[in-house]
């Protein structure tokens, strides 16, 4: 709560530069991208960003398993990212295209089992 000159948004910004500027990630959006043929996941346009699913925060940037987990990362063109990121676009934050172009919540797969991920549930509670 200290720093108010910057600006909220700034901020906002500001705890995701580290992420973006780390070679892991720029690995890690290489190979999405190539997993993905380069291709836009909701207008099937050539993807030239990759798009969190579960959106980024303070709290989870430095959680691997989200900030760096493909299973969390689609490809995107600049457009659809825009659109995304701002909540103007006809498919909201959280949501996917699936194979047959509906629209589902993107938190339906879980996050585990994939080679970043570290983190495993305890054994379920009866
Ligand atoms: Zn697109």
């Amino acid at each position: 709560m200290r720093s108010y000159g910057l600006g909220v948004l700034d901020m906002a910004k500001d705890f995701s530069r580290k992420l973006y500027s780390s070679k892991a990630w720029k690995d890690c959006r290489k190979e999405v991208l190539r997993r993905d043929l380069y291709t836009c996941a909701y207008c099937y346009g050539r993807a030239s960003e990759v798009h969190h699913v579960i959106e980024l925060t303070p709290e989870n940037i430095n959680d691997i398993s989200i900030a760096l987990n493909p299973d969390n990362l689609i490809s995107v063109c600049h457009d659809c990212h825009a659109k995304i990121t701002l909540g103007g676009g006809d498919i909201r934050e959280g949501y996917v295209f699936d194979d047959n172009g509906n629209v589902v919540p993107a938190h339906t797969p879980p996050l585990q089992g994939h080679g970043v991920c570290a983190k495993k549930p305890d054994a379920a509670h009866l």
